[in-house]
């Protein structure tokens, strides 16, 4: 099954470009960095069990430091786009939050990352690359206001690569109706929305949420049944990110993982890795974690793959080209 699941062309949906950085990549960043890469450092940007979402928040800043220049920030996103395709990813939407300091300005970090997947396209043509710039809730609001009028004005001149806005961030920390009228902004101007919605026990604001309306939903461990038929009927996929969420302390176990009763409903969903080096995972992983738990069959995983290609944010001819590498990936092994 893991040799099947390595194969089979994959679609992530859910990745966040700081966090999905494996072991190798981050001794190679910081290597070519710093000329070495101490074993402390690397240890310190992973995450194990720590079963607390704010632990996980405060190893995301070790990460961050290696890509606080601009040479650290086009390096880890020509790393990260090398992890996805070694592990034969053919389609991945990386999300990522601009961020500012004495090296770089938002505008300079959304356009270093986008000249890095340009140049990593040629090393590896078997995946395509798409950028979702993050709004990170523990912000200011006016940080926020510049991410979409940037990922706005971006979008202009690329297409075919910056394709929508997330919401992410510590869910403990700002108030979603604070973002909403800025994302609503950016919807408006035709950018998709995906939006990290009952990462946390908030009825009250995933209300909100569902109410506000999205593009796909981020992890949704706490949407009640109600909920996730609600989804269904608005064909809105939920993303499960498993290692993530049972890493993190949002779910108690694989075999409580929400994935259970989303198939059971027939929601849509996609397996996705959320932060595949932090959390020490990889799509491949995370389908065999799933055929491990819930028992899914060989056919399920390449269904699911396909539910991803449907609610990915390609186009048309794009979506065309990935159902039919999984197709045809399928069909290979059947002979
Ligand atoms: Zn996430």
């Amino acid at each position: 099954m893991k040799q099947f699941l390595k194969g089979l062309p994959k679609v992530e949906l859910h990745a966040h470009l700081n966090g999905s950085l494996g072991v190798d990549s981050l001794r190679d960043l910081a290597e070519r960095l710093y000329g070495s890469a101490p074993e402390k450092l690397l240890e310190l940007c992973f995450i194990r069990c720590e079963k607390d979402l704010d632990a996980c928040f405060e190893t995301f800043k070790f990460v961050h430091e290696l890509t606080a220049t601009a040479e650290g920030l086009r390096y880890a996103t020509e790393l990260a786009v090398r992890d996805f395709a070694q592990d034969n990813v053919q389609y991945v939407e990386l999300r990522t939050t601009p961020k500012a300091n004495a090296h770089y300005s938002r505008r300079d970090y959304l356009e270093i990352v986008i000249e890095a997947i340009i140049e990593a396209r040629k090393k590896y043509p078997d995946i395509l690359v798409k950028l979702l710039p993050s709004i990170n809730r523990a912000e200011p609001v006016d940080v926020a206001e510049e991410t979409v009028s940037l990922a706005v004005e971006l979008a202009q001149s690329y297409p075919h690569l910056i394709l929508g806005i997330d919401l992410s961030g510590n869910p403990a920390k700002g108030r979603f109706s604070d973002f909403a009228p800025i994302i609503s902004k950016a919807r408006e101007m035709g950018l998709k929305l995906v939006i990290h919605c009952a990462e946390i026990k908030n009825p009250s604001e995933v209300q909100e949420m569902l109410e506000f309306g999205m593009s796909r939903c981020g992890h949704g461990s706490f949407l009640t049944q109600k909920e996730i038929e609600l989804l269904k009927q608005r064909n809105i996929p939920i993303e499960c990110c498993l290692t993530s969420n049972v890493k993190s302390g949002t779910v108690s176990s694989l075999e409580e993982h929400h994935l259970k009763r989303i198939m059971e409903a027939n929601a849509p969903k996609v397996i996705c890795t959320d932060d595949s080096g932090v959390f020490d995972t990889t799509l491949t992983q995370e389908f065999l974690l799933a055929t491990e738990t819930f028992g899914l069959t060989r056919r399920q995983c390449v269904d699911l793959t396909l539910e991803a290609v449907h609610h990915s944010f390609a186009t048309d001819q794009e979506r065309k080209k990935m159902a039919e590498r999984v197709e045809n990936y399928a069909a290979s092994l059947q002979k």
